[in-house]
């Protein structure tokens, strides 16, 4: 018996209960129970049982489960839970994310090997998940800091390298001067890294990148998931696929190989409104277009903008800035001379890193040219317009004017006009162009996957050839930033053969993005012992696509569009037959205490007291109640006597001595009853289904009162007591698994209330619109009829007759007179 906790005896109706409800006592015996019996041990096929792969994201290894993490991760396992018991073969497995940059930087600032970083906090965490009574099958657990896993990475590499969607090129990366490795794009927040918030520079480097760019309009499709709008959305600005024309401008006085410029619209519609051109700062044309007067001006300009990030530099909050080339380019549909300018919120790798400035319709350009005092002309009014000036840009559609030919259509024809006009004259074509860029995976860090790549002087990158896999991380290394990896200054690791040619040669020293290890392990989750390749195929098959995916919804970008991409590059590559990962995808919120997200760094709240103190289950169940799941939560510590006084109540009702009940109780208290745990459980079913846990738990407070109500009356018959009892803690056994397996002993049933089916409900049992009709004989109460609320005045009296209660004064009697109120009164005169 527990010692501590005079919360426990706080509701006083329990007081009198000597066997009182003591998770320390419970929760460790049945985690130990539960893994000694395999109880969440995962087949891939149980005969008659449909497989749903509930998929939770897997934590990175920081070293302690946070009480943030239990929101997403009791809540993940709730809802497997309660698949398992709808009768599906469920599939919850766990792992760790265990490369990245925490590790190695703990590497550096306490001189910690990472792997045995990673490895400390793994252990406690599995410990921590234990103590949380998550069901996962631990036999499928999987680290990818494990060679067994990212020889799988590498595997995967190779097969998309080998297909042309990997590669290294030379260009502009991210550049995190404090992580001192390069981030991609997606990595970037407000111009600055996201791990550090150091502002990130640009820097010209090797890079390798995958080809997702090439799965774009794909990517778009997002039809057949049934995923969060907000998310597609995101997913669909990030792609930012625009329709659009590149139009020539001449710039043949200059005398360069170029004759034109070509700019990229979307608004070919405004090209009569264009009054300067716009280039990138890593335009090639820059340099030769730059006139001598304006080269210092320029040069330093474009200094300035390689110190800028792509985010910020595109900012909407930013200030534009640009300065003159002293070049003037022709806009060929009417022989307009316009100034051409350097400005670094135009992108080379956006179109063509040239655009037209047409500042009466675009925002941007309308900020630039007041600025600059260039020439404004409206080209497609809005309705109405009386010709005065435009206070800001007009961005609508409208009717075009000073647009030659065009004048009087509708932008929107214009748009077309304006266009075949354009590639009728050989000015320029139509194209539909992407923000995204590929995915630039390389880092100059330690604590990842090496690329399994070799450069061989006469060969170039040649694969290590599949065989040779793993490339392993050496066990030594100097963790000091230095600003390429580590791996440089091994030359144990560096000097190699070339496999094609047998001269020296040289390994590729950067490491994959972490990201790469989660674009994937879904599919090793399905096999992750098998050791000859990434995934069995049968397994793969029975058990993705993932059913059910959990998580935090600030992966909407990278991780879920990275393992989009994945999947779709590995079905082009024959080795699965599926293109979308997740099926189903629900974001969980923020739970937040103090008005801030608690996280390791701002306010950890740890959850190994709390489960010394008030137990899992109850942490559990407080997290799930405080608040729609999808809409995170706000945790005070006086918010847990609720569930707390609930799950008292919830034991206290399962250990009463039942034998003082009635065999047959009271029909009016026992359907009261029946339909209250009915309405409860078709609540809870469908509410869990769709991740409403604290409705769920409302329901089954309301429950508990209601039976504790009839239990006081004691109008209840055992069997009828019992079914209600079965019923509760069924429908809580998902929420708080512990309590419900010790009440299901209890209560005299086997092992294992998690190997159960949920109950099922009866919508007309369930039905609220019953009432009740009372029968008199003579002017007396005979008996109460439970009917439904449409009843006729003929099924009135039907039930009347059929009432044991009734029949005894009117089966050997004459019925002189049958009154009926309509739903509230039968009375029968006799004689
Ligand atoms: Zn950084
Ligand atoms: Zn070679």
């Amino acid at each position: 018996m527990s010692t501590k906790g005079s919360w426990q005896g706080s509701d006083s109706d329990l007081a009198g209960s000597r066997d009182r409800y003591d998770p320390s006592a419970i929760e460790k015996k049945w985690q130990d129970r539960w893994e000694s019996e395999g109880v969440y041990k995962t087949l891939d096929h149980v005969p008659g049982k449909e497989n749903w792969f509930a998929l939770v994201m897997f934590p990175y290894p920081s070293g302690d489960v946070h009480i943030g993490h239990w929101y997403g991760y009791s809540g993940a396992d709730t809802h497997a839970r309660f698949k398992r018991m709808q009768g599906y073969n469920v599939l919850h497995p766990m792992g760790f994310d265990s490369f990245g940059l925490p590790a190695e930087n703990a590497a550096i600032a306490s001189n910690i090997h990472p792997g045995t970083y990673t490895e400390t906090n793994i252990t406690n965490m599995r410990r921590q998940f234990r103590s949380m009574g998550g069901s996962y099958d631990w036999d499928r657990e999987l680290a990818t800091h494990e060679p067994e896993y990212y020889r799988w990475n590498q595997y995967l590499f190779l097969k998309m390298f080998e297909a042309g969607l990997a590669y290294q090129s030379r260009g502009f990366a991210n550049w995190c001067e404090s992580c001192q490795t390069t981030v991609a794009n997606e990595q970037v927040l407000d111009g600055a890294c996201e791990r550090c918030a150091t502002t990130i520079m640009r820097r010209e480097m090797d890079q390798w990148f995958f080809k997702i760019t090439q799965y774009a309009d794909e990517l778009l499709q997002m039809e057949d998931i049934d995923w969060p709008n907000r998310i597609k959305v995101m997913q669909n600005n990030w792609i930012g696929r625009s329709q659009g024309v590149d139009f020539q401008f001449d710039i043949s006085d200059y005398g360069l190989s170029e004759t034109v410029l070509t700019t990229f619209t979307t608004r070919i519609d405004t090209v009569y409104g264009v009054t300067f051109v716009v280039l990138a700062p890593e335009h090639p044309l820059v340099d030769q277009l730059t006139q001598p007067a304006q080269r210092e001006a320029v040069s330093e300009y474009i200094a300035q903008a390689a110190r800028t990030s792509e985010i910020e530099r595109t900012s909407t909050e930013r200030e534009k800035t640009g300065v003159p080339t002293g070049a003037y380019a022709i806009n060929p549909l009417n022989d307009e001379r316009v100034p051409i300018l350097v400005g670094d919120y135009v992108l080379a790798t956006y179109g063509t890193g040239a655009v037209m400035g047409v500042p009466a319709h675009d925002e941007r350009d309308f900020v630039f040219a007041k600025k600059y005092d260039l020439e404004i002309r409206v080209v497609v009014a809005p309705d109405g317009w009386d010709g005065s000036d435009l206070k800001e840009a007009y961005i609508a559609p409208g009717t075009q004017i000073n647009s030659a030919e065009f004048e009087g259509l509708s932008s929107k024809e214009g748009i077309e006009k304006i266009a075949d006009k354009i590639e009728a004259n050989d000015l320029g074509k139509r194209r539909i162009t992407y923000r995204m860029r590929d995915w630039q995976f390389s880092r100059q860090r330690y604590w990842g996957t090496p690329i399994p790549i070799i450069h061989c002087e006469d060969c170039g990158a040649v694969s290590v050839p599949e065989a040779d896999l793993p490339v392993e991380l050496p066990k030594e290394a100097e963790f000091k930033p230095t600003g390429r990896s580590p791996l440089a200054d091994n030359p144990d690791f560096i000097n190699t053969i070339c496999p094609d040619c047998g001269k020296p040669a040289r390994r590729e020293t950067d490491t994959m993005d972490t990201f790469v290890d989660s674009s994937w392990y879904h599919l090793r989750f399905a096999s992750p012992l098998a050791a000859e390749v990434p995934f069995e195929q049968d397994a793969a098959k029975s058990w993705l696509p993932v059913r059910q995916y959990m998580g935090g919804a600030e992966h909407a970008v990278m991780h879920l569009l990275y393992a989009r991409f994945f999947t779709k590059a590995l079905r082009d590559l024959k080795l699965i037959d599926f293109g979308e990962p997740y099926s189903r995808l629900f974001n969980q919120g923020l739970l937040i205490k103090d008005h801030q997200k608690i996280s390791k760094r701002s306010n950890p709240l740890a959850p190994d007291p709390l489960v010394e103190r008030y137990g899992a289950d109850t942490i559990r169940c407080y997290l799930m109640f405080l608040g729609p799941w999808d809409q995170g939560g706000d945790w005070s510590d006086d918010g847990l006597s609720g569930v707390t006084r609930w799950l008292n109540r919830v034991w206290d009702l399962c250990i009463r001595d039942t034998t003082g009940l009635p065999s047959k109780g009271d029909e009016v208290a026992e359907r009261d009853l029946i339909r209250a745990s009915h309405k409860t459980t078709r609540r809870a079913v469908q509410d869990l289904e769709r991740f409403k846990f604290n409705t769920t738990i409302s329901a089954l407070m309301e429950l508990s009162s209601e039976m504790n109500r009839q239990w006081e009356m004691g109008s209840v018959s055992s069997s009828t007591w019992s079914e209600m009892i079965d019923r509760m803690l069924l429908l809580t056994a998902p929420l708080a698994p512990h309590i419900a397996e010790e009440l299901w002993e209890r209560v005299g049933h086997s092992f294992s209330i998690h190997s159960q089916s949920l109950p099922e409900w009866d919508d007309d049992l369930a039905a609220d619109e019953i009432i009740t009709v009372v029968v008199q004989v003579n002017g007396k109460v005979r008996d109460r009829l439970q009917v439904a609320a449409d009843v006729s005045e003929e099924q009135a009296f039907e039930a009347a007759f059929a009432s044991d209660k009734v029949k005894v004064y009117t089966d050997s009697t004459e019925i002189v007179r049958r009154i009926y109120v309509p739903g509230k009164l039968v009375n029968l005169v006799v004689r």
